[in-house]
């Protein structure tokens, strides 16, 4: 059966760096819209003036192109539910708290911050959830509008329903019912006039036509105000879906600041700033971050078109998730091991140029079937392949003596293969191995022992791609010089 066309949106606030929570609501409003022929939404939800943070928004954009998550219609891409950022669209908000006050749900507040204060005060003294004490709720309309015209300060409050109780319904938790009594009279508009998120993202979202609102469920607490929002403008609900949250990697308790911090520290981040630095890719990303909420086998390796054609916001689960950075590793190295040779190649190459290396495209796309097998992140092409690109390796002498040996002993070892090397008009796997393997036998030494050698010769390092592929894209003369040098250093101990 074809699914009705979704129209979904992100909605996050420019108030810090974008994070693994906002990026994986949008995946899922990126599948559902994508899956069903509909459109996806980037709204910058920016009214509280205080907590934005200059370069957060542009975080944003960054963030959802790299994750490869493009959005139809947004602030910088336009679209006719425009615009996409809410301190642009203030009037609309105005004449909506009107038309509440009009019907009667909504009323202005003339109480000062100090005023409340105080009352917030004396409802912790007495042990009671502090709430607005309806001091303007039944003000007079004419005493009302006497001062406004004096020019008061106000602010538009919900006017919530005292009897009863509010049934919101959520997709994935069915009806949650809430006494009325246990609600308070929110702020829609504030006295600077602007709008609170109740308001505004509830105007918005019947305004930009969104027939699923995905988002974390730290708005649960709020939820049964902006169904009762909903309700007194006499619009149809969109789909509630409120996701699951992220636990510690412990499992015990919320995300916090400090276990973000502890991750960066061991090479992992739920910042998409960071990811790119760190070695990880979009697809790895996503892949994992889809996981944590949606029920399919917790293995399952897919990419955005995979994910979208199994999608289904039936199978989205409300436990929470425990985040889990070693199963990052694992999706970030599967999905490595699926790019194309020169796909690959493309990606590694930033990071041997952030090192300062200089790269030769030939013999990057033959140094990618060499160490794809090796990359957990991508950077870890640094540790496994600079050498590749290196004038000069540095290694460390005492690496270069063959176990068993001593420095003389390796240093003759060396100059023996010097020599072979030498007689070769060019180094190749095939031109190589059979004399070096020869050698070998005539020493009555391991291949181990022989190869080490040249190993940390050529590549400065005890680890490292196959020797002779390696040594064939390292080229004839600087493999030479590199014996060279190691055939010195292994003198001078
Ligand atoms: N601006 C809200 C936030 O950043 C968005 C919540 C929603 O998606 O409605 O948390």
């Amino acid at each position: 059966m074809a699914l009705k066309p979704a129209r979904t949106r992100i909605a996050p606030s420019p108030t810090g760096h974008m994070h693994l929570g906002t990026a994986r609501v949008a995946l899922y409003d990126y599948l559902l819209a994508k899956k069903t022929g509909g459109q996806f939404i980037l709204r910058i939800e920016d009214t509280d003036l205080k907590r934005n943070v200059p370069g957060s928004e542009q975080g944003i954009l960054d963030g959802l192109r790299w994750l490869g998550l493009q959005y139809d219609e947004g602030p910088d891409v336009g679209g006719k539910y425009g615009p996409y950022r809410q301190t642009e669209r203030r009037e609309i908000y105005s004449q909506h708290a009107r038309i509440l006050v009009a019907n009667g749900s909504a009323y202005p507040c003339f109480c000062s911050a100090d005023q409340l204060e105080k009352t917030k005060q004396e409802q912790m003294k007495r042990k009671e959830n502090p709430h607005y004490d309806g001091t303007c709720r039944d003000m007079d309309p004419d005493e009302a509008a006497r001062r406004m015209a004096d020019g008061q300060a106000y602010t538009i409050r919900f006017r919530m329903p005292k009897e009863g109780a509010t049934i919101a319904h959520d997709h994935l938790r069915g009806d949650i019912v809430t006494e009325n009594k246990q609600l308070n009279d929110y702020v829609l508009l504030k006295s600077d006039g602007l709008p609170t998120y109740h308001l505004a993202a509830i105007v918005d979202d019947h305004e930009m036509e969104i027939t699923h609102v995905l988002r974390g469920s730290e708005w649960l607490g709020t939820f049964p105000l902006h169904v009762n929002i909903v309700r007194a403008f006499g619009w149809e609900e969109p789909i509630w879906i409120h996701l699951s949250v992220f636990l510690k990697p412990s499992g015990k308790g919320k995300m916090s600041k400090r276990e973000t911090a502890a991750a960066i520290k061991d090479g992992y981040s739920i910042f998409i700033k960071d990811l790119d630095e760190l070695g990880f890719t979009p697809e790895g990303f996503l892949n994992w971050s889809a996981l944590m909420g949606w029920g399919v086998a917790e293995d399952d390796v897919m990419d955005l078109d995979q994910m979208m054609e199994r999608f289904n916001i039936d199978h989205l689960t409300s436990s929470p998730a425990a985040i889990n950075f070693q199963k990052l590793d694992h999706f970030n190295a599967t999905h490595i091991r699926l790019f194309s040779t020169e796909d690959l190649g493309g990606r590694i190459k930033p990071y041997f140029i952030r090192e300062g290396l200089n790269v030769n495209d030939e013999a990057l796309l033959k140094i990618v079937p060499l160490l794809r097998e090796r990359l957990v992140t991508l950077d870890d092409c640094l540790s496994f392949g600079s050498f590749f690109f290196k004038e000069d390796v540095i290694p460390n002498p005492d690496d270069l003596i063959a176990k068993g040996l001593d420095a003389k002993q390796s240093a003759a070892i060396a100059r023996r293969m010097y020599e072979i090397l030498l007689a070769q008009s060019d180094i190749s796997h095939e031109s190589c191995e059979p004399p070096l393997r020869v050698y070998v036998e005539e020493s009555g030494l391991s291949a181990n022992q022989v190869f080490g050698i040249l190993r940390v010769a050529t590549t400065g390092q005890k680890v490292s791609p196959p020797l002779f592929e390696s040594m064939e894209i390292i080229g004839r003369e600087k493999c030479l010089a590199r014996v060279l040098k190691a055939i010195e250093l292994l003198e001078k101990l």
